[in-house]
């Protein structure tokens, strides 16, 4: 199984890291392809540009072997909607199972996105838990893992819940300590951080 992880990681953090490690392990995911989005729908034009916004999670994930850099998105421009992405790369995949990696505060805005049902009939979902975020456990429940089963038994429509180890690292959060002149080390890797400072991004 492959997992897309996708976002607008303005910047990318340690709590993207985690959530990404865990679940590879978890699921003996073959590897994670990170996705940062271009324009990202619910949310508008990020102030810094995927380009950089990219270059950053290439820094961040270059200790990672089994991470890589997606640039479909970017490379697509216009608006991200992640079921034209999944189209996309299920035709690459072939019959290896996708499995779409997001934290609870996206699955319960799912139903929001642009198809979202069309989105389970390309990949699973695995839904992390976030501090202070309660997933909607009413939310498509048809499609949640039944005791025993497993998203490899499947190749697409399944929806699982995974308790990552509480992580309070967040880009809104980041942005704000950059701003007020903090360097947020603990949420930011170094070469990430130090990118950052030589920019400079996230001052104003
Ligand atoms: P913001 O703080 O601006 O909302 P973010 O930190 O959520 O940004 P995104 O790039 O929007 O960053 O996140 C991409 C995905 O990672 C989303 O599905 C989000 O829920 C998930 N995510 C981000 N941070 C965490 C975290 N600390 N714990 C669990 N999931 C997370």
């Amino acid at each position: 199984m492959i997992g897309v992880f996708g976002g607008t990681f303005n910047p990318v953090h340690n709590g993207h890291l985690s959530l990404a490690s865990e679940v590879l392990k978890a699921y003996a995911l073959e590897s994670i392809q990170f996705l940062p989005s271009y324009l990202s729908v619910h949310r508008g034009q990020p102030e810094v540009a995927a380009e950089i916004r990219q270059q950053m999670v290439g820094l961040a994930i270059q200790p990672y072997p089994a991470f890589s850099l997606n640039r479909y998105e970017i490379e697509r421009k216009g608006p991200s909607y992640t079921v034209d992405t999944l189209r996309h790369l299920k035709n690459k995949a072939g019959s290896e199972p996708l499995c779409w990696l997001m934290g609870a505060d996206s699955f319960n805005s799912f139903l929001s996105w642009k198809q979202p049902l069309e989105i389970l009939k390309l990949a699973h979902l695995i839904v992390c838990t976030r501090p202070d975020v309660a997933p909607d456990e009413d939310l498509l429940s048809e499609h949640y893992l039944a005791q025993g089963e497993t998203l490899a038994g499947s190749a697409t429509g399944k929806i699982a819940f995974f308790g990552m180890s509480p992580n309070t690292c967040s880009s809104t959060l980041i942005r704000q300590q950059l701003r007020q002149g903090h360097s947020p080390s603990d949420c930011l890797p170094l070469a990430v951080l130090k990118f950052i400072q030589q920019q400079p991004l996230y001052r104003t």
